[in-house]
């Protein structure tokens, strides 16, 4: 057997197409849509994450403004950009790009970013809303995980979901996203005991937890669905998710591939949030 791929290229290229259309709308209104993305790293692959999502922005008619820092910036200038971007009725969305200076939090400093205008869900204000089930924006790679799964029609409603990896920006938030879609959710981590057993229990397992080839064939039960959110680098520039591709694919129903699953759909959804966030 060899599972289904479930591509994130097409849902993203949907999403990329409507948002732009949205975007081209709002500006002929005298709205044109702007997105902030703040760093404060010489991080490598966070400059190549943020050029890919300037690039996208521009494709679908949105402005970026990369406001860099600085790796030297401290948390207070941080803050105060963040609010400063807040209060600016021209600018949409903000991102504060990770990672961030030695002792910066993102959760403490995203409660600066205005939580309408918080396009990657990284307020804590956003996530309780999400856990409380009021309108939100969701961080987008953990959006992006049920919007890959309903564009290809997997069903959540009852099912068992074991979502491994519990951080504030990926796995907690889908978790929340999967409960109000009536999943049974079981949420792992690093001191879960024989986690083995416990995602080869579920009908849908997320893999978000930065180990690449964590998830192998005996984690997975037989025509399961699999969601690899992992995005690992790998020496030769190539990603690698979470998953053991090669041995899963054999056993699981369908697996979203790395690169082309989670990923193109996150960037697309920061896009589609953004305009989200013009119209209000
Ligand atoms: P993170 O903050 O480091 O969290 C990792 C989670 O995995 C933690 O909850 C940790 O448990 C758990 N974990 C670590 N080792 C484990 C093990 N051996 N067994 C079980 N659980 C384990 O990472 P993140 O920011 O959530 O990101 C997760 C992955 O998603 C990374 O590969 C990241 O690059 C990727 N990502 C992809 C996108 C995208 O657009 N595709 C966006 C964001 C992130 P504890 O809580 O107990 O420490």
């Amino acid at each position: 057997m060899s599972a289904t791929v479930l591509s994130g290229k097409e849902p993203a290229a949907a999403i990329r197409t409507e948002t732009a259309a949205r975007a081209a709308e709002l500006t002929a209104a005298g709205t044109p849509p702007r997105l902030a993305v703040v760093v404060a790293t010489a991080d490598e692959s966070s400059a190549w994450y943020v050029r890919s999502i300037a690039r996208a922005a521009e494709k679908a008619g949105i402005t970026c403004d990369v406001v860099d820092l600085g790796p030297g910036a401290s948390s207070s200038d941080i803050r105060h950009k963040l609010a400063a971007l807040s209060a600016d009725e021209n600018v949409h969305g903000v991102i504060l790009q990770t990672p961030l200076p030695e002792g910066a939090k993102l959760e403490d400093l995203a409660s600066a970013i205005a939580f309408e205008k918080d396009v990657d869900g990284a307020n804590p204000l956003s996530l309780g809303r999400l856990a409380a089930g009021l309108p939100a924006f969701a961080p987008a790679t953990a959006e992006a995980v049920l919007t890959i799964l309903d564009h290809h029609g997997v069903e959540l409603t009852g099912r068992h979901v074991a979502v491994i990896g519990r951080s504030n920006v990926v796995g907690k938030p889908a978790a929340h996203l999967l409960l109000n879609r009536n999943a049974t959710v079981t949420v792992c981590h690093s001191r879960t005991r024989d986690l083995a057993a416990v995602t080869a229990a579920a009908d849908v397992v997320v893999a978000a937890v930065g180990r690449p080839g964590l998830v192998t064939a005996e984690y997975v039960r037989t025509g399961a669905v699999v969601v690899d959110v992992g995005t690992n680098p790998t020496e030769d520039g190539g990603l690698v998710g979470d998953v053991d591709a090669a041995s899963v694919a054999e056993k699981a129903g369908a697996l979203t591939p790395v690169p082309g699953g989670v990923g193109p759909v996150t960037t697309a959804l920061l896009l589609r949030h953004t305009v989200q966030a013009a119209t209000h």
